[in-house]
Parts: structure tokens; sequence; C-alpha cells
């Protein structure tokens, strides 16, 4: 009796660790066996259980300025919703000469631990290991690894405010948000790099196959298919970034794809492929003109399992990037200066490619890798559904303050009129604005439609003029646009009706 009571209390036990992580020793030892040389010189890698907790991030990183004043440096950005100065790492050498400046975050979801574990172990690799030590040479790195501390600290996804700060990436709504985005336009980064972990059971892949089925891949790469990142911008970072990445991780035995996810369209379930989303980091780094990837690793709701692979895979990939952007360095430096060049016309709003496809999973019931067929909506073959010629400036009434704060968070040049001018500018008219019921994010989204028309308008002294010809302007566009997916306007940020004459005009050739 006593032991069959004992029995009782463990099994709910077992059941919640089952649930919490879903993955069998049989899938993990054939599929994902775990890298048990990795040295453990991180935090969280010299304990048995948990991650690393905000002191013993303060403590590693301290520790290595201590160590090594010359080459490293730490700053603290700012507070988090709950009061936590938020470091910021930079790495750097006197070597003379144009440099590569790179940027590195992770945790920026803080259920995705592996992603700030590989930085710590790239900070720590890079200052002991003599192989990798003249890349500071050639490079300057900025390392914020771990973006979302009050999310971390409870391993859950989002910050106190229950905001998604993947989500949050043109809005600017929350706390920490802001203070990212001057830090990294501050820097001036020319690559970014953002580390995620994904969840390789997705409820959806429960429903596939016999007995459901479980990603197949160590890591999945998003590399911006949005249409405003110039395209010889978007074809430069899969060519010469990820190309000799993705031989890397083979060589390593470490499996790949482009970035997949689930959604219910009708009731049926289809893949997403890629990016075009301004919203999330790695299009809205893509749309300020540099070399973008988000990274995820197969790590999401499987506690440590497999856990110095995963650092490794992440790390890998950061070793890669650098490696490749110390051997480009000027030829690199040129190819950004010809995308910020470009007169394309804009794209507004858009539409991925939908086609069926196939799709490699691990089958749960049989262990083995099958071969599914899917439904694949690809932001890769994006087509434009709106265009509009580029204008040389956006102008935003004086009333527009809360707007312009967050453009110039992105390190973009805003003038202000010393008195009232006269200029002959399209405006917005709002034809139709959806209001969504539901909340998104704590906004309420609109969906409008607007007519262009030409006039000549005095904007009042105060007012703001933002010039498109400058570096990293394409975000402008996903901002500003009214019926841009992410823009001001969708976001609610600005709310409008229909009617309305919006308080953004462009001023064309
Ligand atoms: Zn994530």
């Amino acid at each position: 009796m006593k032991r069959f009571t004992r029995f009782l209390w463990i099994l709910p036990g077992l059941l919640l660790m089952s649930q919490f992580n879903p993955q069998s020793s049989r899938i993990t030892d054939t599929f994902f066996p775990e890298k048990h040389d990795l040295p453990e010189v991180t935090p969280a890698l010299k304990k048995q259980k948990g991650f690393t907790d905000y002191e013993e991030l303060n403590v590693f990183l301290q520790d290595l300025c201590a160590k090594f004043p010359n080459q490293i440096s730490l700053s603290y950005i700012g507070s988090t919703k709950k009061g936590l100065a938020i470091p910021l790492v930079q790495l750097k050498s006197n070597s003379p000469g144009p440099k590569v400046r790179v940027w590195m975050q992770g945790g920026l979801h803080g259920d995705e631990p592996a992603s700030t574990e590989a930085l710590l172990y790239l900070l720590h690799q890079l200052l002991h290991d003599p192989t990798l030590t003249n890349l500071l040479q050639k490079i300057d790195l900025a390392v914020l690894p771990m973006a979302n501390i009050d999310g971390y600290l409870k391993q859950t996804r989002n910050n106190a405010e229950n905001l998604d700060l993947n989500r949050d990436q043109t809005k600017l709504m929350a706390t920490e948000s802001a203070l990212f985005k001057k830090a990294f336009s501050a820097f001036k980064p020319h690559v970014a790099l953002d580390f995620h972990e994904f969840r390789p059971y997705r409820r959806d892949f429960a429903k596939m196959s016999t007995f459901g089925v479980t990603s197949a891949y160590d890591v999945m790469f998003l590399y911006s298919g949005n249409l405003n990142v110039p395209a010889y911008l978007r074809t430069y970072t899969q060519e010469v970034f990820l190309k000799p990445t993705l031989a890397q991780l083979d060589q390593h035995k470490l499996t790949h794809h482009d970035y997949v996810s689930t959604d219910t369209y009708q009731g049926e379930i289809h893949f997403n492929q890629g990016s075009n989303n301004a919203r999330s980091s790695a299009t809205n780094f893509a749309l300020q003109n540099i070399v973008s990837t988000l990274v995820e690793v197969r790590g999401v709701g499987i506690g440590r399992t497999s856990f110095k692979r995963r650092i490794f895979t992440g790390y890998l990939v950061a070793q890669a990037y650098l490696n490749i952007a110390a051997s480009e360095g000027e030829r690199l430096l040129t190819a950004l200066e010809k995308a910020d060049a470009s007169t394309d016309n804009i794209t507004v709003s858009s539409k991925k490619h939908i086609y069926a496809g196939k799709l490699d999973f691990i089958d749960l019931e049989k262990t083995e890798r099958i071969a599914l067929d899917v439904t694949l909506r690809d932001a890769w073959q994006s087509k434009a559904t709106l265009s509009r010629s580029r204008p040389v400036a956006y102008l935003l009434e004086a009333s527009q303050s809360v707007l312009v704060a967050k453009i110039e968070a992105y390190g973009l040049q805003v003038q202000r009129l010393d008195t009232p001018q006269a200029f002959k500018v399209e405006q917005y008219t709002v034809q139709n604005n959806q209001r969504a019921a539901e909340k998104y994010e704590k906004m309420t989204l609109q969906e409008v439609t607007t007519t262009l028309s030409t006039l000549t308008k005095t904007f009042e002294a105060g007012s703001f003029y933002i010039p498109v010809n400058q570096a990293g302007s394409p975000i402008l566009f996903e901002l500003l646009e009214p019926e841009a997916p992410n823009s001001f306007v969708s976001f609610g940020v600005l709310p409008t009706k229909a009617g309305e004459i919006l308080p953004i005009y462009r001023l064309t050739p």
C-alpha cells in the first residue's frame, strides 16, 4: 500500500517531466547525440542543472574583462522592465585599417538557453583559442548575450511586460526594444546574427504521420526574403555567408535547413519557410542594409538534452560568420555601399509563393527519417502585391514626435524644419480601415488602404524631414508606408480611421 501511494506521488511528476521534455533517449542517441567533449567553460556548462543566471552571467563577463583588459570591455545599455542592467560586451584590437563590425545577440526569447550559452562559449574561445585570436585584428565584435534577461531568468519566451521582443522590432513598445535598437545603431554593424532555439515538438507535428513526427534538424536559418532588402544583398548573404557555413555544419554532421514553422490555413497545416516580416530581427536588420541571419538551434522544450551539441552548433555558426567577415573585409563594405545606393521602386506589401513540396522529419514510431508531402509558403519567393515609387524623403507633422523617436532609435537622420516651409508632396487618405477584433502583442492592428494625391503643403516649424538617401534607409518603407504589414499604422501605433489624412507625407522627385 505504502509503495503504491508513493507511486501515485511519483506519477504526476513523471507525466510532467515527459511533457517538459518530450524527446526520448532513442531519438537523442540516434539523431542528436550529445557532444561530450565540449569543454565546460561557461556558467551553465559548469553545473549539472538549470541555466546561467544573472549573477553567473555578470561574474563570467567581469572575469573575462579582468583577465583580458586590452581585448574585451563590458558596458550596460540600460535596464530591463524589472530593473536589471543589460550587459553588452565588445571585443576589439588596436590594429589599424577598416574593420568589419559584427553584432551577435542571444536570449531575445527567454526560453532558448543555448543561444546565450553559445555566445558565452564563443567569447571564451575567442580569447583563449590561439587559432581564433587573430580574428580580432580584422573584426570589432559586439555581443548582447542575454537580451531578454527578465524572461530568461524565468525561462519564458516573453519579457516582463509579456511582449515578444522578436515581434516588437518595428513598433518598439517593450522597455528593452528601444535600448537594443540604440545600442545596435551606435555600434553600426555590417553583419548581425540573432541566435534562437526552435521547438522541435510542435503541437501540429503530433498530428502528422502515424504517431507524430519531430523536426529532423539541428539548426535552421532565417535570412530575409523581403523585397525592400536589395536583391544584391539578399544573394550576397546567402552565397557568401550562409553557404560556406552550411558546409562547415556538414563536416561536423550537423543537420540544417531553411527555417520552417507551421500555421493552420482553413484547417490545413502549412509550412512557412523563410522570413520577410520587418517586425522580426532577421528581416528588420537586413532592412538596414547589412548582412543578417537568424540562427534557430533545435532546443525549446527539451531542457538540457544535447545541451553541449546545441551550444557547439551555435558556436560553429558564429565562428564561421566571423571567419567569413574577416576574409571578406573591404569586399563586404563595398557590397553594403552598393545596397545603400539602390534606386529601385519600393514594395509596400507582398505575398509568399505557395506550393506543394517535401520536407524531412523524424517519424516517432519508426525512429527514422521520412520525407512528407507538405504545403510551403516561401518568403524567399515573395511577389509584390503593392509597389510605389521610391520617395526622396518622408515628411511628418510636428505632432509625430513619438514616431520620430522610434525612427531615430534606428540611427536614421531626421531633420527638423526651423521655419515653415512648402513642399510639393503626396498625401495619404485612408479609404478602408479594418481594425482587428482581438489584440496582437497588446496592439489593435489596423489593415488600411489609402489613396495618394499630390498637393503643395506648407509644413510648420518643428515638422520632420527624413531623407531616404541615407545608409540603412529601407526600414523606413516598412515603418512609414501605411499598408506595409508591420508599419506604425498597421500595428496601431498611429491609430486612424476611414476618411482621415495621415500625418505622414511622401516627397517624390
Ligand atoms: Zn526565438
